[in-house]
C-alpha cells in the first residue's frame, strides 16, 4: 500500500482526493494538511471512516505518518511551500494547483533529487487522451476548430485547455488552410484566433461543467473529438493513477502523459 498525505484536504479539490485515496484498496490515506480546516475529522469531510484522522495545520504530520506521497490541490504559494518541503524531506508529489511559471518548474527540476514530482494542468485522463488524438490527427487535416464549454461562473476564455490543445496540434502541424470569411456579419462570429490561426469558439453554459470538441475536416470526411468532464470526480482517477506511479518517473514530470504511456 502506498503511503498518500493530501495538502489542501480541506478545499474542493483536496476533499474529493481524500475520498478517493481512501476508496482505493492499493492506496492509504495517512495525512490530511489545510491551515484553515486544522482539527476537523477527516469523516466530516469525506463521510468515510477515517480511523480518527484529522486535518493538521502543517506538513510535519505527512513526516510523523511516514508518507511517501504527497497531493498538492491549494493555491500557488502554499504549493510552492509544500513542494520545498517534500523534495526536502524526500517525498514524491502530485501536484494539481494552478499558477507555476516557468521558473517554478526550473526550481521543482533542480530540488526534486532524492524524490519525483508531478504537475500536471489537467488531470482527466479523457482531456489528456483528447489533446494527444488532436496532435495525432492534425497532420492529416486541413481545417479545424476548438470549441471549449463550460459552466457559466467561469470568468476567463478560452480554457487553457483549449488554448493548450491548440498550441500542441500547432506543433504537429502547420499546415492549416486560410479562413475564407470575407464578410463578418456580426464581429466575432468565426470565434478568436488561437495559436497558429486555429479558431477557438467558448461556450458559457448554465448546467455545464468542463466540455471541450475538436473538429477536423478534409476532403469528404471530418472528425470529432470530444471530451466532457461532468464533475470533480473525473480528476480521480489521474490522481489516483499518479499517486500509484509517480515513484517509477524520476525528477520533474509535467504532464500526465508520460505517466499514460502516451
Ligand atoms: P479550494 O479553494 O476549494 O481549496 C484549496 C484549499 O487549499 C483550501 O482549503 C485552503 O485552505 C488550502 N490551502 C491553502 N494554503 C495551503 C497550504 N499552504 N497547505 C495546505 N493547504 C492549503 O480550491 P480547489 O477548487 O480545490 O482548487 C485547488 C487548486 O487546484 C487550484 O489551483 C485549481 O486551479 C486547481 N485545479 C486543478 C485541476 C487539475 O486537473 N490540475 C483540477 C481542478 C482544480
Amino acid at each position: 500500500m502506498t503511503r498518500v498525505g493530501v495538502f489542501g484536504a480541506g478545499g474542493r479539490m483536496g476533499s474529493t482526493v481524500c475520498q478517493a485515496v481512501m476508496d482505493d484498496p492499493a492506496l492509504e490515506l495517512v495525512a490530511a494538511v489545510d491551515p484553515h480546516h486544522a482539527g476537523l475529522d477527516l469523516r466530516q469531510l469525506t463521510g468515510r471512516d477515517s480511523a480518527g484522522l484529522q486535518v493538521s495545520s502543517g506538513p510535519d504530520s505527512l513526516a510523523d505518518a511516514g508518507a511517501e506521497v504527497a497531493v498538492d490541490f491549494t493555491v500557488i504559494d502554499g504549493a510552492r511551500e509544500n513542494l520545498r518541503w517534500c523534495a526536502g524531506h524526500g517525498v514524491h508529489a502530485v501536484v494539481g494547483t494552478s499558477g507555476f511559471t516557468d521558473a517554478d518548474l526550473a526550481g521543482l527540476r533542480a530540488a526534486f533529487t532524492t524524490s519525483n514530482c508531478l504537475v500536471a494542468a489537467n488531470f482527466a485522463i479523457g482531456a489528456v487522451l483528447m489533446m494527444r488524438m488532436a496532435e495525432l490527427a492534425a497532420p492529416w487535416f486541413e481545417t479545424t476548430e476548438i470549441i471549449e464549454l463550460h459552466h457559466d461562473a467561469k470568468v476567463d476564455a478560452p480554457s487553457g485547455t483549449a488554448l493548450r490543445t491548440a498550441e500542441r496540434m500547432l506543433a504537429a502541424s502547420d499546415e492549416w488552410a486560410p479562413d475564407p470569411t470575407e464578410k463578418h456579419v456580426l464581429p466575432s462570429a468565426r470565434g478568436a484566433l488561437g495559436p497558429g490561426g486555429i479558431r477557438v469558439h467558448s461556450v458559457r453554459l448554465r448546467g455545464l461543467v468542463a466540455h471541450q470538441e475538436v473538429l477536423l475536416g478534409t476532403t469528404g470526411q471530418s472528425l470529432s473529438i470530444r471530451h466532457d468532464s461532468y464533475d470533480r470526480s473525473s480528476f480521480m482517477p489521474g490522481v489516483v493513477l499518479a499517486c500509484k506511479r509517480i515513484a517509477e518517473h524520476p525528477g520533474l514530470t509535467i504532464g500526465l502523459d508520460a505517466l499514460l504511456g502516451i
